[in-house]
């Protein structure tokens, strides 16, 4: 499709992300809030795909809308990757606390096939 390497590291997706945004001239525009605004809305439209669908059609979006699907989880993720970039916040070190948090939080033992939240475990 391009000459795009298949994988980047969460760094150089912010560095290509912050070229493509700098060369417009764009961050007077990227301000915390509306950066979360952005990110919230594209998660909507990631939404969309599967609103009012049945649990088939849903399967159906899934398998048919393969495109769509993945334009709106990289809109998702380029504000994601930003807004943590302006913010300073290391997202690899910060999905893996997080990740280590809700282990404590959903100890297999308890937590194994149940959707219960933790506060209900
Ligand atoms: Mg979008």
């Amino acid at each position: 499709m391009n000459d795009q390497p298949a994988s980047l590291s969460i760094p150089e997706l912010q560095e290509r992300i912050r070229a493509f945004r700098d060369e417009r001239d764009w961050m007077q525009f990227h301000n915390h809030k509306d950066m979360a605004a952005a990110l919230a809305i594209e998660a909507s439209e990631l939404q969309e795909l599967f609103l009012w669908k049945n649990r088939g059609e849903v399967e159906e979006v899934a398998a048919t809308r393969q495109e769509r699907l993945r334009e709106e989880l990289a809109d998702v993720a380029v504000y994601l990757l930003e807004l943590a970039d302006n913010l300073g916040i290391d997202l690899s070190e910060a999905i893996l606390s997080k990740l280590a948090k809700n282990a404590l939080k959903y100890p297999v033992e308890k937590a194994k096939g149940s959707n219960a939240k933790y506060t209900e475990l």
